[in-house]
């Protein structure tokens, strides 16, 4: 098949568009047909490579995948059938997995990192994995959905338990986790406030819900919160972005107030005044991906058209390495998908 690898960490010229074997069948597994493939942020971390993390080379990235069944075990699965991929993989059999914690599992792993993932035309994965799709829903929707909206939904619903009349803030609207929270959030009944870095990407955060925008590049994030809210500040913070914004990300914050954040794509080493934590009572909260059950809960608002991933371009697979590129400028707004 053909497949994108990259055989050392480094800059997207490491991504080669070439052949590679097909994955075999296995138990309990199924081969999916890969029809879409949305980039993550966590794709360029896996391609430049992460302190303590090994990687088999030659290696396959893709975690936000859509397709069809080509083969699956004791064919439990019609061949052809549509399906999205829940991106994480996890043991099914320990404590956490057991409890419906699967993204606490021991052995959790997202698709593409200690797998091979969907730059490729065929992916093996579990048959749990396999999320049946409606014939009018697109492949391409179907990979920019799943781990960026399970993502947020995760942070909102499930850690920051959003309430309807809410002040949100979501940094980043551009990004993948961005545009998913303020749906979701939106949908929640919360007045949505959201980043952004050019007035362009502004107005498309408005189009998809966003209450009132913020120009990240010409205003004091903080400053502007403070003055939106007549200097209450905003029940949850949204956070992926890390040392930048970290900060900032505090001073929006009403008193109780909940910051989950996801990521850290500016750097992590991000410091905190304790005097504020305490004495204003925030609730800071780590999320990670989200469990199956909340993919199989999120998915039928998307189905039904009330959630729809935000697409940015589509790429040809070969062209993965200019897709890497698109991203890492932060030029998109939405999803970057490649296209086998
Ligand atoms: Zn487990």
């Amino acid at each position: 098949m053909k497949a994108v690898r990259f055989h050392e960490h480094g800059p997207p010229a490491v991504l080669r568009y070439e052949e590679a074997p097909e994955p075999e069948l296995q138990g309990g597994d199924a081969i999916v047909r890969v029809r879409a493939c949305a980039l993550n942020h966590l794709d360029l971390w896996n391609r430049r490579g992460i302190e303590r993390v090994q990687f088999h080379f030659p290696h396959i990235l893709g975690a936000d995948i859509a397709g069809e069944v080509a083969s699956s075990a004791d064919n439990s699965m019609t061949p052809g059938r549509r399906v999205m991929l829940q991106p994480g993989v996890s043991c099914g059999r320990c404590e956490a997995c057991l409890d419906g914690r699967d993204n606490d599992c021991l052995r959790y792993d997202v698709l593409g990192s200690h797998s091979d993932g969907g730059y490729a035309e065929f992916v093996r994965v579990p048959l749990q994995n396999l999320v049946a799709i409606p014939d009018a829903i697109g492949f391409t929707e179907a990979a920019a959905f799943p781990l960026t909206f399970l993502t947020a939904w995760h942070m909102l619903v499930t850690r920051a338990k959003v309430r309807a009349g809410e002040d949100v803030l979501v940094l980043g609207a551009g990004s993948g986790v961005g545009q998913a929270a303020i749906q979701i959030a939106w949908l929640h009944g919360a007045r949505v406030f959201a980043t952004a870095g050019s007035d362009e990407k502004l107005a498309k955060a408005r189009e998809i819900g966003a209450y009132e925008v913020i120009n990240h590049h010409t205003h004091d994030i903080a400053a502007e919160i403070k003055r939106l809210t007549t200097t209450r500040g905003v029940d949850v913070v949204i956070e992926h972005v890390g040392v930048a914004t970290w900060e900032r990300s505090l001073k929006c914050l009403t008193k109780g107030g909940r910051l989950v954040t996801c990521g850290a794509t500016t750097g992590y080493n991000a410091p905190i005044d304790l005097r504020f934590l305490f004495t204003r009572q925030y609730t800071l909260m780590g999320s990670y991906m989200g469990t199956k059950a909340e993919l199989l809960r999120v998915a039928p608002f998307f189905f039904s058209g009330q959630l729809q991933p935000v697409i940015d371009s589509t790429w040809p697979l070969a062209e993965a390495a200019d897709a890497h590129r698109r991203m890492e400028e932060g030029q998109q707004f939405g999803k970057i998908v490649l296209l086998p």
